[in-house]
């Protein structure tokens, strides 16, 4: 496994920190809009009562002014009202339309498509004056007084509060998905990056050893579970590997002396022959057969039999060399040595070795027709490959060899062809 674990945490965390943050910038710009609208269907009721109410205070002393044709009076009233920052212009007039007072801005408004569609609707008032000709008499009109409100000093008003209530959307957004993402990090993200790691540490020929985490507060919870479950299974996968191990060497290895079986020394010598051919090395072989084993058997019992057998197995198993050399059980009390890259005086020197370590173990034979203990017969034959030769010649010189030492007298190597 070479998963890179810094890559995918960045990536995981990132992710969720993007989603989280636009979500939540989302949500509060949504908000803040559906709070400016509050704001400004407020701020208008707001701005018209206040005018009304403006218009009413002076309209009184602006009728009066109307009526007395006095400019310096309704000059007065107007500055007041202009001085509003509200109001961008006022006219007072008189009966015939005449303006008696009159304030303007020094320069003519910019209105905007914003401006106008917040308070376009609202901007102009007007007002009849009505002078009190005393109890008996009806109110007369002596004139109108306009006013025209300031739009972008109104806008200015609602952008400054526009632009605090996005701000401080943005700023909660911000500080919204830092919780999230921390919470996030840590009770999510981290725990699957100790699993994660945990899986990449583990040896793939050992799974139920692998590094099992303990993701504390998650016990219960599908985070916890998934840990238990990955742990069940990879234990139950190292049952399977160990079964398999367990097929494999029974089905490369003889159940009864534990030396190579003849399958397996069937693909180890047809491989080592290739071998041998391409390298234009030798290869040797032994064939080695147990002396009078039937006498044995029919005397000292099948089970006796059974135990020699692997007794000699062992003994001559120590005369191989486990990294190059195979022993292997050919059948029956008949054994074979392959001795890959061994010439024909190696491969004697080897099958010596193997009688010795037979008669060493100077198991007693009574019933031999040839000797008193236990004795091996052998037939040695090397061979260095080349296109007409096959395998099988190999084997078969060999075996012909051993045929020649039993019919020489038993416990002897036969290494050529004529009978020793
Ligand atoms: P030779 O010297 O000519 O080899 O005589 P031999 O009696 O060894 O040869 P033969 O082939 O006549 O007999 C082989 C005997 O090996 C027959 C059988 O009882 C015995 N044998 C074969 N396999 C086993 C086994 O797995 N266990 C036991 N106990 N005996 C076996
Ligand atoms: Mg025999
Ligand atoms: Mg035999």
């Amino acid at each position: 496994m070479t998963h890179n674990i810094s890559a995918s945490k960045g990536r995981l965390t990132l992710k969720q920190a993007l989603l989280t943050l636009l979500i939540a910038i989302v949500i509060s710009l949504v908000a803040g809009a559906v709070e400016l609208f509050g704001y400004v269907n407020s701020m208008r009721e707001d701005i018209q009562q206040r005018t009304t109410q403006q218009l009413a205070i002076i309209n009184g002393a602006a009728a009066e002014a109307a009526f007395q044709l006095n400019p310096d009076l309704a000059h007065q009233i107007a500055y007041g009202l202009f001085s509003n920052s509200e109001i961008a212009q006022v006219t007072i007039q008189d009966d015939f339309g005449r303006a008696l007072a009159e304030f303007y801005p020094d320069s003519p408004p910019h209105p905007t498509w914003l401006s106008k569609r917040l308070f376009g609707d609202i901007l102009h008032h007007e007002m009849l004056l009505n002078y009190y000709m005393g109890s008996s008499m009806p109110d007369a009109i002596v004139g109108e007084i306009q006013i025209a409100l300031d739009q972008g000093y109104l806008t200015e008003r609602f952008l400054a509060r526009g632009y605090l209530v996005v701000g401080s959307s943005i700023f909660e957004a911000f500080l919204l998905s830092s919780v999230v993402i921390a919470f996030f990090h840590f009770f999510i993200t981290r725990p699957l990056l100790k699993v994660h790691s945990a899986i990449t540490q583990t040896d793939p020929a050992q799974p139920g050893k692998w590094p099992k985490p303990t993701l504390r507060g998650h016990k219960n919870d599908e985070l916890g579970h998934l840990v238990e479950s990955l742990d069940h299974l990879l234990n139950e996968f190292q049952v399977g590997l160990e079964q398999r191990d367990h097929l494999h060497q029974l089905s490369q290895y003889d159940g009864l002396t534990g030396v190579a079986n003849r399958r397996y020394f069937d693909s180890f010598f047809a491989q080592q022959w290739q071998w041998a051919k391409r390298a234009q090395q030798p290869l040797s072989v032994i064939f080695i057969d147990i002396d009078n084993f039937k006498e044995f058997n029919d005397h000292y019992g099948h089970a006796m039999g059974d135990d020699t057998l692997r007794a000699v197995a062992k003994a001559l198993n120590l005369c191989v060399d486990p990294q190059r050399d195979l022993l292997a059980r050919y059948g029956g009390e008949e054994f074979v040595c392959v001795l890959p890259g061994k010439n024909h005086a190696e491969a004697i020197h080897v099958a010596n070795c193997l009688q010795s370590a037979v008669l060493s173990l100077a198991i007693p034979h009574a019933f031999s027709s040839t000797h008193t203990h236990l004795t091996a017969s052998m037939g040695v034959s090397s061979m260095l490959p080349d296109k007409s030769m096959s395998a099988d010649d190999l084997l078969k010189c060999a075996d012909q060899r051993l045929y020649h030492a039993k019919r020489g007298g038993r416990n002897r190597i036969q290494t050529s062809e004529r009978p020793a």
